[in-house]
């Protein structure tokens, strides 16, 4: 049986895609920082008898606590197929008013915490010549933002080390690849202003935000084995935004 790993999994995006990897037969394992409760929820939810689900309290941005969290799942579970880094915050400011901690803090939630899992799990994947990882990016990596350079950088870096991986790790049967949300109806986005919400209604070409559930299918889809031939890419979920 599989296990899949997801990152920042007790809500949002992370929560939808851990769901749909366990429906499909995996055994989950996710951490988060705060939310016990929320995470707990989760695992409540996954009821099966035959598969596990695993939260850990863990920094995804704390090297040393995600090298021990991995080595723990791969003593528990014995294998590690599926790594999902979705752990992302935003902090969304003008450059000149954009505090060192602002930048700090957003890279390493966002881009340090996919080195620090991508570099615990790599070796586990190698050995068993497969595995699949799948970086949660954002149209704002491509398009970038105004307001979010911190964002947008954290995401390009993303797309950046999506890409060296699947170079360096393709030759075991290890796919790499980026989703690239558009906007999604989650906590992330439930702050934005009416008006910007609006406004960005009316650059959609599909005229609506999307749903958790479309983000984690095709999550579920890229991480499968009918993705095998596909590594390196970066797929937009965005309903045309980002064109
Ligand atoms: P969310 O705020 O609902 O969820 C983010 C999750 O990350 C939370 O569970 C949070 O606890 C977790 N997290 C944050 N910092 C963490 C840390 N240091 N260690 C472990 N977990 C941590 O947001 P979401 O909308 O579900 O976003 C999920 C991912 O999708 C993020 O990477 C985000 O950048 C990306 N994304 C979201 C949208 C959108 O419109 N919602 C668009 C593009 C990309």
């Amino acid at each position: 049986m599989k296990v899949a790993i997801i990152t920042g999994a007790s809500r949002g995006i992370g929560r939808a895609i851990a769901l749909e990897l366990y429906k499909r037969g995996c055994n989950i394992v996710f951490n988060y920082t705060r939310s016990t409760q929320a995470a707990e929820e989760l695992v409540k939810e996954c009821t099966s008898t035959d598969r596990q689900a695993l939260a850990y309290q863990v920094d995804a941005a704390d090297f040393p606590a995600v090298q021990d969290m991995v080595k723990d799942v791969k003593s528990k579970l014995g294998r590690i197929d599926i790594l999902v880094n979705n752990a992302g915050i935003t902090n969304d400011k003008l450059i000149v008013r954009m505090k060192e901690e602002d930048w700090d803090k957003v890279l390493d939630t966002n881009l340090k915490s996919a080195f620090n899992f991508c570099r615990a799990v790599t070796p586990i994947m190698l050995k068993q010549e497969s595995g699949r990882i799948l970086n949660i990016s954002s149209i704002s990596g491509i398009v970038g933002m105004a307001g979010q350079a911190n964002y947008s950088a954290s995401k390009a870096g993303l797309i950046g080390l999506t890409k060296a991986l699947a170079k360096e790790l393709g030759s075991r049967n290890i796919t790499v690849n980026a989703l690239a949300p558009g906007m999604i109806e989650t906590d992330m986005t439930a702050t934005l202003s009416e008006d910007y919400k609006k406004s960005l209604l009316e650059q959609i070409p599909l005229r609506r935000f999307g749903q958790v559930d479309e983000i984690a299918r095709i999550a579920a889809f890229l991480v499968s084995e009918d993705a095998a031939y596909i590594t390196g890419q970066v797929i937009q979920v965005d309903g045309g935004l980002a064109m």
